[in-house]
């Protein structure tokens, strides 16, 4: 059965968030970088990445599994590298720190490579591409995941790797800036959360049973033995998520997958190449090339192509305008997480269309 949505006001949302993770310990600026990073999330549509992810990482910290206040450890850095551990501190505040600095890097020695490891849950990958877009950098980035394994190798029927995502962000004058970001599983873990939360069934081809029979409902993914999800485009995707295993996390010192679950901490290590195309001597082609490959792309009866970014900037434009929809048992346990460190929502949070009546989800 689909449960019912709350419709939540952003500008709320985000101090709601901020007061759950001052309470929780964080100094003023990691609330603030978390919920920065968890209400986009929502906004982009990506809510598995948004707001739900609050009580597992209420969980993780009370657990010890997560830190809160850390900072990067540099390891070790020149004027176009960093390697730096984040010691196992808030992965929105690791990942954007350690990619302000290969910005400034990067502006200034043309191309930067940022190693992060041993970082909690990086959340949205996308995110750190809008980071460099926004400084004028095209950016690429691998991300491994240490967590309980979901994901079976191509070729295999047990779950060996994480969602291991990949994101390029390249800006473009005038316009946003081209967006791609996905895990490298047909389904990211948290996508399968919220289609259970939200009583919904999930796309065949994306998740087997343990015994490796087909199956659509999300739940299994989270029941004992659990489910397996496959990775995307086959051999490809396999691939990818190998690159993103190894380039994300032996590359930069970090740890691969090498065995099941050892704590609830969902551990991310990113690798991201940084280029300016300022100092490459490349900007001023950049974006018109982009433009004229896109119209061409474009033509025909092709008008309604997307690009990368494209679906994640509608919705971002609709969620400004109307709130952010969250299934309500999302909702009850989000407030139940803030509840448990002492953080209280104000009743005005919800919608005033939604506080009267609730509306069904669609
Ligand atoms: P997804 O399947 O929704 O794919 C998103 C990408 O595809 C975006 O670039 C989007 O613009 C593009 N896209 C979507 N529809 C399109 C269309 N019709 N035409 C053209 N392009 C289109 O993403 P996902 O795999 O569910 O990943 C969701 C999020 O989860 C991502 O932000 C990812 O970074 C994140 N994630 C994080 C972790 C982690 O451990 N930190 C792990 C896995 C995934």
């Amino acid at each position: 059965l689909a449960t019912q949505n709350v419709l939540v006001d952003e500008t709320k949302l985000h101090d709601f968030v901020v007061d759950v993770f001052t309470a929780a310990g964080s100094s003023q600026r990691e609330a603030s970088l978390i919920s920065r990073h968890l209400v986009d999330s929502n906004l982009r549509g990506h809510d598995s990445h948004g707001v739900g992810s609050i009580p597992v990482y209420i969980r993780n910290l009370k657990c010890g599994d997560l830190l809160a206040n850390q900072a990067l450890t540099l390891v070790s850095e020149t004027d176009s590298f960093l390697i730096c551990d984040g010691n196992g501190g808030y992965g929105q505040v690791m990942a954007h720190d350690a990619v302000a600095i290969g910005i400034t890097k990067a502006q200034q020695s043309g191309v930067a490579l940022v190693g992060l490891r041993n970082s909690h849950h990086v959340g949205r990958i996308g995110h750190w591409a809008e980071q460099c877009a926004e400084a004028g950098l095209v950016s690429i980035h691998f991300v491994n995941v240490v967590s309980d394994p979901s994901v079976a190798p191509f070729g295999g029927v047990a779950a060996r790797v994480g969602t291991n995502p990949f994101s390029v962000g390249i800006p473009r004058d005038g316009k946003r800036p081209v967006i791609l970001d996905f895990a490298t599983s047909k389904l990211a873990v948290g996508k399968v959360r919220v289609a259970m939360n939200q009583g919904k069934p999930l796309p065949p081809g994306a998740l087997l049973t343990a015994v490796g029979e087909p199956t659509t409902d999300p739940s299994i993914l989270f029941s004992q033995p659990k489910g397996i999800l496959l990775p995307f485009g086959d051999h490809k995707g396999w691939g990818l998520s190998f690159a993103c295993e190894v380039l994300g996390a032996a590359l930069t010192g970090g740890k691969t997958q090498s065995g099941p679950k050892r704590r609830n901490a969902t551990i991310n290590c990113m690798l991201s190449i940084l280029i300016s195309p300022e100092r490459l001597g490349t900007a001023d082609t950049l974006s018109p090339e982009i433009d004229t490959f896109v119209g061409w792309v474009r033509s025909g009866d092709n008008a309604g192509v997307l690009l990368p970014g494209d679906v994640e900037a509608t919705t971002t434009g609709e969620r400004h305008a109307n709130g952010i929809p969250i299934d309500a048992k999302s909702w009850s346990d989000i407030v139940a997480a803030g509840r448990e460190v002492g953080a209280e929502p104000p009743s005005s949070i919800l919608e005033p269309a939604v506080q009267a009546n609730v509306r069904s989800a669609s």
